[in-house]
């Protein structure tokens, strides 16, 4: 006989439910989730712990210890993050004092989100906007997925919401103000939602065979798109690769590219940032690197290790996720 003080409340939707149960009965959200799992997301934000410096935990908003003065990191140097049909990872490679990506995944129902942000080194503080962002786009994601609004109304608060957070990160920072990229996908039963802004990335995988979904928000990126030959000059002049839209105070009207895929065989997703997707020789080249029969959190570790292992530039942050998320979906080949 179970009795009342056996009872749980679903993180997710606040039904009742059985603790023996892994799922809620409700809504499907995963009952047993750590309680940072509050809503059900994930992020790399560091864990607050006191400066190493000194030891104060008297740390302001925008990462400076109030007893030493010394700036303490908002994002994780290194972390991995799983919700099983999807799964993440981030280190900020060899090149880099501070990890300036910020990323966090999410699923609601049956339908699993992520979000990739890369902080712009030009600007002070990326990680600040990065992580700002990040958040508030996955956060609003599930907040307007859990409101019964379609996908692409979802996406497109949660980009407003990133743009918002992205520029209220930069208040304090006037003359340079932090700004970052944004990459997100939505994928429900019949298909990926991207939404992107900048030259963070979104690939499809099969075992053989990488496409790059998106498109940078650069010259080159354009040129790419257009199928303009590697050798036009048009690749060589100067700011070639340089940003044409990006989140933060600065940034120009928030005009994000966005996407619909409905692949036809089941395959993995990967969202990364250019310290990934920096070393790839082509999209199928991706595929050679991923062996689909591990988790989709050792995968996007095994990714952020090969890119380090390639001279780690840049930061990296790399999710991957299944699609179809759940294996009673994938058709009969
Ligand atoms: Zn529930
Ligand atoms: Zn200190």
């Amino acid at each position: 006989m179970t009795t009342k003080t056996d009872s749980l409340q679903c993180p997710v939707c606040g039904e009742p439910a059985d603790p023996s149960h892994l799922g809620c009965e409700a809504c499907g959200a995963d009952l047993h989730a750590p309680a940072s799992a509050a809503g059900h997301w994930l992020s790399s934000a560091a864990p607050e712990t006191p400066c190493a410096e000194c030891g104060s935990t008297n740390i302001d908003t925008h990462g400076y210890c109030g007893g030493c003065g010394k700036r303490q990191t908002r994002t994780s140097d290194r972390t991995e993050l799983d919700l099983s049909a999807i799964g993440a990872a981030t280190d900020f490679g060899k090149r880099h004092h501070y990890n300036q990506d910020a990323m966090a995944i999410g699923r609601y129902d049956d339908i699993i989100t992520g979000v990739v942000c890369d902080g712009v080194s030009s600007s002070t503080f990326g990680e600040l906007a990065a992580l700002a962002a990040a958040e508030a786009g996955i956060a609003e994601t599930l907040a307007a997925l859990t409101d019964g609004q379609p996908v692409d109304q979802a996406a497109l608060a949660a980009v407003t919401a990133a743009g918002q957070a992205a520029s209220d990160a930069g208040v304090r920072h006037p003359d340079n103000p932090p700004s970052c990229t944004y990459v997100s996908a939505i994928l429900d039963a019949r298909g990926i939602h991207l939404t992107w802004i900048g030259d963070s990335r979104a690939y499809w995988v099969t075992p053989d065979r990488g496409y790059c979904l998106t498109v940078d928000d650069s010259h080159t990126g354009r040129l790419a798109a257009m199928g303009v030959p590697a050798d036009d000059e048009r690749y060589r002049t100067p700011y070639a690769n340089a940003l044409l839209a990006w989140l933060g105070s600065d940034a120009p009207k928030l005009e994000p590219n966005t996407r619909t895929v409905l692949p036809e065989q089941p395959g993995l997703l990967v969202v990364c940032s250019d310290g990934l997707s920096g070393y790839l020789e082509s999209d199928d080249h991706l595929a050679q690197l991923i062996d689909e029969t591990a988790s989709c959190t050792r995968i996007a570790s095994s990714l952020t290790d090969w890119a380090r292992r390639c001279g780690g530039r840049d930061n990296i942050s790399v999710i991957v996720a299944r699609f179809p998320s759940t294996a009673q979906e994938v058709p009969s080949p």
